[in-house]
């Protein structure tokens, strides 16, 4: 007997005839004689609709009381699938994450996974009971509920395989794998059979919703092999694991991130210490910079620029603007329509000319380069968010046509 974990997002459990389709994969599941454990998401924009209801009464609102609401979508869904299992004649207990065992971090609203302890998940499994967890939650020491951060359904899936020495980690989503670009904006976007570890951490990290990166993170660390797939088709899907086979492709994939903004110092002085003191200011309120690009000097001074998250922009320039102007600056600018997009592969490190292909893709397609960053096995680049899906078409063209 095999225990396997299946995790369904938010569009496969959408309404009562999605639930009811997920239903039935869980069973013919346990009918072939295994143990299952079912993972699920709120449904459909469940999460998007309870933020927005939170906005509306008081959009400052505690990060205790955020995770309390976020909590009750993926609440919604167990019981209902639940209820959907018992409809076809088998046993179920649906369980919310504290019940499941997820002991977190008190970060609210990022909260990271410290400890699953999946007795109780252990002792319905010897019931024959299906069990169906849910997604994305847990508690901190101190018993208040926390959610770890969008999408972390897919970690808390991957959570349980490591913890219970699962077999099998499947997670069912509404496209039939991982693929070069998004399916959804890249018509001729082609279905990968496997991937490695690595390569779909950079392609989740720089933007392929398809995974969350965190969940790529855990299964790389516990050795936990993944397969997406869809859960409206039988297609086979994509093995995501250490050593795949290695198909002739220079790239992997092409991913897109509009969750950026760019910020420049113009004309500080050219002396040592100062990206040290600015970049210092970001990281005491915990902004993380990504992409970094500074001018050769020119009259004993130089403009730094930078990209953080998009939703920090603003946070980040006030940090900056009274320091920075008075040790020389001229002034802070900033660009909140940009996006970056990156191509990843572990293929790079063995061919020279992979970034030059990408850059002229984008030549080809007239699209400007504002900053460029790379690393072994990944390349990005900075540009207009307005030409973001043409940039992302023209490059996958140029790679996989
Ligand atoms: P779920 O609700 O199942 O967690 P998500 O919406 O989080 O699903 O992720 C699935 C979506 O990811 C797809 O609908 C697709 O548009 C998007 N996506 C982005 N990049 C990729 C990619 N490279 N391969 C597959 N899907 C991708
Ligand atoms: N429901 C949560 C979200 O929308 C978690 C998830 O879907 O994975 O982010
Ligand atoms: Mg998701």
């Amino acid at each position: 007997m095999s225990l396997i974990v299946q995790k369904f997002g938010g569009t496969s459990v959408r309404d009562a005839e999605r639930v009811m389709n997920v239903a039935r994969i869980v069973t013919d599941t346990f009918s072939k004689g295994n143990d299952v454990v079912v993972v699920v998401s709120a449904q459909g924009d469940t999460t998007d609709d309870l933020i927005a209801k939170a906005d509306e009464i008081n959009p400052n609102a505690s990060k205790r009381e955020k995770d309390m609401l976020l909590a009750a979508g993926e609440q919604i869904s167990i019981s209902l699938l639940a209820m959907a299992i018992e409809k076809l004649g088998y046993h179920a207990t649906s369980l919310l994450g504290w019940q499941a065992g997820f002991q977190t971090s008190s970060a609210h609203t990022s909260a990271r996974i410290r400890r699953i302890d999946p007795s109780r998940i252990k002792v319905a499994l010897d019931r024959h009971n299906i069990v169906v967890v849910a997604g994305f939650q847990g508690a901190s020491k101190y018993g208040d509920i926390t959610t770890l951060g969008r999408g972390g359904s897919d970690t808390s899936a991957v959570a349980i395989a490591a913890a219970m020495h699962a077999d099998l980690c499947q997670i069912y989503t509404d496209v039939e794998g991982v693929y070069t670009a998004d399916p959804r904006k890249v018509e001729n976007a082609r279905k990968l059979k496997e991937i490695s570890y690595d390569e779909m951490l950079e392609l989740a990290t720089l933007g392929a919703q398809v995974l969350n990166n965190r969940s790529v993170e855990m299964a790389k660390k516990y050795n936990i092999e993944l397969e997406v797939l869809s859960s409206l088709t039988h297609a086979p899907g994509t093995i995501v694991k250490e050593k795949p086979k290695m198909e002739k492709m220079l790239i992997s994939g092409v991913a897109k991130d509009t969750d950026v903004a760019r910020i420049s110092v113009i004309s500080v002085p050219n002396i040592p210490g100062i990206a040290f003191k600015m970049f210092s200011r970001l990281s005491a309120k915990g902004i993380n910079v990504d992409i970094i690009l500074q001018s050769i000097g020119h009259d004993g001074k130089k403009d730094i620029s930078f990209t953080v998250a998009r939703p920090r922009v603003h946070e980040a320039v006030e940090a900056l603007e009274e320091y920075m102007m008075s040790h020389g600056a001229k002034e802070i600018v900033y660009d909140d329509k940009v996006a970056k997009i990156s191509i990843v592969g572990a293929g790079m490190e063995s061919h020279a000319g992979v970034a030059t292909k990408m850059f002229e893709a984008l030549y080809d397609a007239q699209i400007n380069i504002q900053m460029i960053s790379t690393s072994e096995i990944k390349v990005s680049v900075l540009i207009d968010e307005a030409e973001a899906d043409k940039a992302v078409k023209a490059i996958h063209d140029k790679f996989f046509d």
